[in-house]
C-alpha cells in the first residue's frame, strides 16, 4: 500500500472483509506517516473487534450499512461514526445540503445580509456543496429495535461459523479463511476457497452444482478493477491485482444469516461434500 501512495493520495480506506477487521495498527502507522485520513469500511464488521477494540473505534471514521443483507437493517441507509468533532461537523453539513445554522460557523458578517448589526433569527448559510443524505425517522425507529437484537444475531452467526469450521476441517481442496487470534469476527460472510487442483472441480462448476441443489451460494466479489467503469475510466484490467484475481477464482460465499437453522447448515455441508466427492 505504501508504495502506491502519491502526493495526490488523500485517504486510506480499509474494508473489514467478510467481518474480520483489517490490521488497523499497521494501517494507522502508514496513515500517520503520510498524514492521510483513515477510513474504515466496516459494513461487514458491525460488532467485530480488533485487539479488544470494537470496529467503529479503529479509524478516523467508520461506515456501516443497514441494507437488508447486513447484520441489522433500516431497509436502506447506514451510518458513519467518528470521535473527531471536525469530521462530525463536516459530515452533518454534507448530509444537509451544505447548510449550517450554527452562528459560530457563519462566514458572512451580519452587515453583509441585513441592515441590522445581528443575524436575523431565520438566518442560515450554505457553507459548502452538500447533498440530502438524511436517513428518515421511520428507518431509525426500525434501526433502534434492530440494534437490540444485534448481540443475538452476532451470537448465532458466530455459532454457525463454528459449525462450518468444524465440518470443513477435514475436507481436501476446500479451505476456510484464516481468522487472526487477535480478532473477533462478525461473520457477515462465510467464504470458502476451492483449490481445483485438489478438489478436482473448478469454482464455477462447484458453484453451479450448489445452486442446482438449492443452496444460496454467492461470490464476493468480482474484483472492482475488472468492471467496465474502472476499465474504461481508469484503464484497469487483468494483471493489476494478481492476488485478488487469483482469490476471486477460488472463492464461494456459503449461506450465513442469523435466522439460519442447523438443518440448513447440515444441508450445505452435505451438498458441498457431495459436490467434491467427499461424502462418506
Ligand atoms: C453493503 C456494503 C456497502 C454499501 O452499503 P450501502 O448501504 O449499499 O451503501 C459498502 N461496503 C461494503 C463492504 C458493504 O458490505
Amino acid at each position: 500500500m505504501e508504495d502506491k501512495i502519491t502526493p495526490g493520495t488523500k485517504a486510506i480506506i480499509g474494508v473489514d472483509y467478510a467481518g474480520q477487521p483489517c490490521d488497523w495498527n499497521a494501517l494507522r502507522e502508514i496513515a500517520n506517516r503520510h498524514n492521510l485520513h483513515l477510513v474504515d469500511d466496516g459494513c461487514h464488521a458491525l460488532g467485530a473487534e480488533y485487539k479488544g477494540k470494537k470496529v467503529g473505534t479503529l479509524a478516523d471514521m467508520t461506515v456501516f450499512s443497514f441494507h437488508p443483507v447486513k447484520h441489522i437493517t433500516t431497509g436502506e441507509g447506514g451510518m458513519v461514526v467518528t470521535d473527531d468533532e471536525g469530521y462530525a461537523e463536516r459530515m452533518r453539513i454534507f448530509r444537509t445540503h451544505g447548510i449550517t445554522r450554527d452562528p459560530s460557523k457563519f462566514a458572512n458578517q451580519p452587515s453583509a445580509i441585513s441592515h441590522q448589526p445581528i443575524y436575523p433569527l431565520f438566518y442560515y448559510e450554505m457553507a459548502d456543496l452538500g447533498y440530502n443524505y438524511r436517513i428518515t425517522d421511520f428507518q431509525c425507529a426500525l434501526g433502534v429495535s434492530q440494534l437490540q437484537k444485534l448481540p443475538e444475531f452476532l451470537r448465532r452467526r458466530r455459532n454457525i461459523a463454528a459449525l462450518y469450521d468444524e465440518a470443513f476441517a477435514g475436507l481436501s481442496g476446500i479451505t476456510t479463511l484464516a481468522v487472526r487470534k487477535d480478532s473477533l469476527h462478525a461473520y457477515h460472510l462465510y467464504v470458502i476457497r476451492n483449490d481445483s487442483n485438489i478438489s478436482g472441480i473448478d469454482r464455477t462448476t462447484l458453484f453451479t452444482k450448489l445452486r442446482e441443489k438449492g443452496i444460496g451460494v454467492n461470490v464476493h466479489y468480482i474484483p472492482v478493477h475488472l468492471h467496465p467503469f474502472y476499465r474504461e475510466k481508469f484503464h484497469t484490467g487483468p494483471g493489476l491485482c494478481p492476488v485478488a484475481e487469483a482469490d476471486y477464482e477460488q472463492i464461494i460465499s456459503i449461506p450465513m444469516f442469523s435466522g439460519m437453522k442447523d438443518s440448513y447448515v447440515e444441508q450445505v455441508v452435505t451438498c458441498l461434500k457431495e459436490a467434491t466427492n467427499q461424502l462418506n
